[in-house]
């Protein structure tokens, strides 16, 4: 899907060629999982896959969208009239930054005409909402002037996601198709929102990483995501600290010791304080230029969600287990949990037999075959035509 073809859709459905065209990128979580609304560290990198939005103002009130994703014509929408929960379709994604952005007080945004068109896998835990309300916030920041910066976009489209759309999510999704590099990782402390890039260019070291999306999401998973985030809540009121951020690796076993009575709050807390600091461990080796030796990180990362977070799943724990039997160097579930996608880091001459090896063990296992695809570290959000 090129740049070229997007604006040829949008002059085919509107009469007029779009006034320019945004490009913003799905992604995956390298390490740091279940952290964000813990105040915690996340470090996510932008994948090649993206969403292309070609875009024109308009001055009237009147917001069109069109997406060549899903069935359907253009949706006309009127500015004065969009409010949070209205919209139960793909809709709400980008009236709700547009909402988000007008709230904020961006009043100067009188309307758009919006056609998308998206490389991102939807539903598989690599962020298609994100990377749909990114380019959408970017698109208007551009043609509106309105002089935002990427995680200023962010903080809006996230609660675009959380108050239009309704869906309770953290501040990384969004972070990390805004702000994103080339070859990076990006590291974000969800406490004040500051970011640093971390160098992970895995082509020039002669590495893959493999994205498996499992293609299962179990029912339960949105009623689990609650409880864990109540009981790391819970956790840190019995602790008595802001977030489980506050509770330092060093005095992790003198905290899980108060914690005597409270055997699943244990678990969850000894996960998310290792797992901070695995997201430090990973950025001193990426910085010490030893990209190799975060296998075994990923890996405890892995042992962590899947024993003390308790939110692995047989498909995820499958490709985990034959990936570093068939020689990865490292491989973890990402996302969310039960279900999603997992990560396998693999040395270049190895992705091929890997890649086999999962595949038929997910045939043998019964599975309905996975979609395996090597990610590089890519660019966020940027205008492309
Ligand atoms: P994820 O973000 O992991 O892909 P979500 O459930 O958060 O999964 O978001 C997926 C939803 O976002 C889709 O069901 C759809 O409503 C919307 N969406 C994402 N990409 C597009 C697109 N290109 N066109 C229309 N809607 C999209
Ligand atoms: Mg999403």
């Amino acid at each position: 899907m090129s740049e070229a073809v997007v604006a040829e859709q949008f002059k085919e459905l509107y009469g007029v060629e779009p006034e320019g065209v945004w490009a913003a990128p799905g992604r995956v979580n390298l390490i740091g999982e279940h952290t964000d609304y813990n105040d915690g560290f996340v470090m996510p990198f932008a994948l090649p896959h993206t969403t292309i939005a070609a875009v024109s103002r308009r001055e009237d009130g009147v917001l069109r969208l069109h997406s060549s994703d899903v069935e359907g014509g253009v949706i006309e929408l009127e500015l004065s009239a969009l409010a949070p929960e209205s919209d139960r379709g793909w809709t709400a994604y980008a009236a709700g930054v547009v909402w988000a952005l007008r709230e904020a007080g961006h009043t100067e945004i009188t309307g758009a005409d919006i056609h998308l068109a998206s490389t991102v896998p939807a539903g598989a835990g690599l962020s298609s909402s994100a990377a749909l309300e990114v380019v959408v916030a970017l698109a208007l920041n551009d043609l509106f002037d309105l002089g935002l910066k990427g995680w200023q976009l962010a903080r809006l489209c996230q609660r675009a996601e959380n108050v239009y759309v309704g869906a309770p999510t953290g501040i990384m999704d969004q972070t990390a198709s805004a702000c994103c590099e080339h070859g990076h990782a990006l590291f974000l402390d969800t406490r004040d929102l500051s970011q640093k890039q971390i160098p992970f260019d895995l082509a020039a070291e002669g590495m893959r990483l493999l994205v498996v999306d499992t293609q299962v999401k179990h029912s339960h998973s949105e009623g689990e995501y609650g409880k864990r985030r109540a009981g790391c809540e819970k956790g840190a009121a019995l602790l008595g600290v802001d977030a489980l951020r506050d509770v330092a690796y060093d005095e992790l076993d003198a905290a899980l010791s108060r914690l005597d009575d409270e055997e699943e709050v244990r678990r969850l807390v000894r996960h998310v304080v290792t797992e901070d600091q695995r997201v430090e461990k990973v950025i001193s080796l990426l910085e010490s230029g030893q990209p190799r030796a975060i296998g075994p990180v990923l890996v405890e990362g892995h042992v962590s969600l899947r024993d003390d977070f308790r939110i692995s799943c047989p498909e995820l724990d499958l490709v985990v287990d034959t990936a570093l039997t068939a020689g990865a160097l490292g491989a973890r579930m990402t996302g969310g949990g039960f279900g999603g996608s997992a990560i396998v880091l693999v040395e270049e001459a190895d992705a091929d037999t890997v890649t086999k090896a999962v595949e038929e063990a997910f045939a043998a296992a019964g599975f309905t075959a996975p979609r395996v695809f090597a990610a590089v570290p890519s660019a966020g959000a940027r205008r492309v035509l």
